[in-house]
């Protein structure tokens, strides 16, 4: 059974009397753990796709399922990372992992928090600049930081747009080869990823 599937699903972008259909009769089906990617030049559709599935705008027909249960909003069981500004630019790379892991853990005491954060830093080669504000990082950094926020909500589903587009193509092909590692066999393992770019690579 498909974990994610999305039926006869059309989006139109509504302003004032103006309409502009931008996806139109999707059928797709992602099973668990599976790790897909859409591909397509830019304006074709990926990022509204991705929003819908998050859960941050609605279909305006058709539906999309998670485990049999429509989508009607963002949910913690879907972690995003976006191409850029997704960390809190007043906040260090620990403090910006430390916020998504008490988000969704509220139990966790900061130590605690504190710890996961710094092994999920670890894990992108990040425990250095655990300390540093964003605008202190290269964008590649900024990006590894985001990876390991995403991480840090621990849901089965992460949905990526296009979160390496704006690097150069040596970082990028060693982030992706990271991402694709974390997702084998370390954090990310088993989790259902949904990753959008225009890169072939
Ligand atoms: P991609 O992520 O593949 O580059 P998008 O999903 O962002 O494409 O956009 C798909 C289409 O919808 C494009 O033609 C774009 O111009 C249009 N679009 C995106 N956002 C809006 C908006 N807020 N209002 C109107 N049209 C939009
Ligand atoms: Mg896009």
């Amino acid at each position: 059974m498909p974990a994610i599937s999305f039926k006869n699903v059309s989006y139109s972008y509504v302003d004032g009397n103006e309409s502009f259909l931008a996806l139109e009769d999707i059928d797709l089906e992602i099973a668990d753990g599976e790790f897909v990617c859409l591909i397509g030049h830019s304006g074709c559709g990926k990022s509204t796709l991705l929003s819908l599935l998050a859960g941050l705008s609605m279909p305006t027909a058709g539906e999309i399922l998670i485990d049999d249960a429509p989508v009607s909003g963002p949910g913690p069981d879907r972690s995003i990372v976006f191409q850029s500004y997704s960390l809190f630019p007043w906040q260090t790379a620990l403090k910006n992992v430390m916020f998504s892991i008490r988000q969704t853990n509220k139990d966790i005491s900061k130590e605690q928090a504190k710890m996961r954060a710094m092994e999920l830093l670890a894990q992108v080669g990040m425990e250095d600049a655990a300390n540093r504000y964003p605008f202190q990082l290269s964008g590649g950094m900024r990006q590894r930081v985001a990876i390991a926020r995403a991480l840090g909500i621990d849901a089965p589903t992460m949905l990526l747009d296009e979160p390496f587009g704006a690097l150069d193509p040596l970082i990028r092909g060693k982030l992706q080869e990271l991402l694709l590692r974390l997702w084998n066999e370390g954090e990310g393992c088993c989790k259902t990823a949904v990753f959008v770019t225009h890169d072939i690579d």
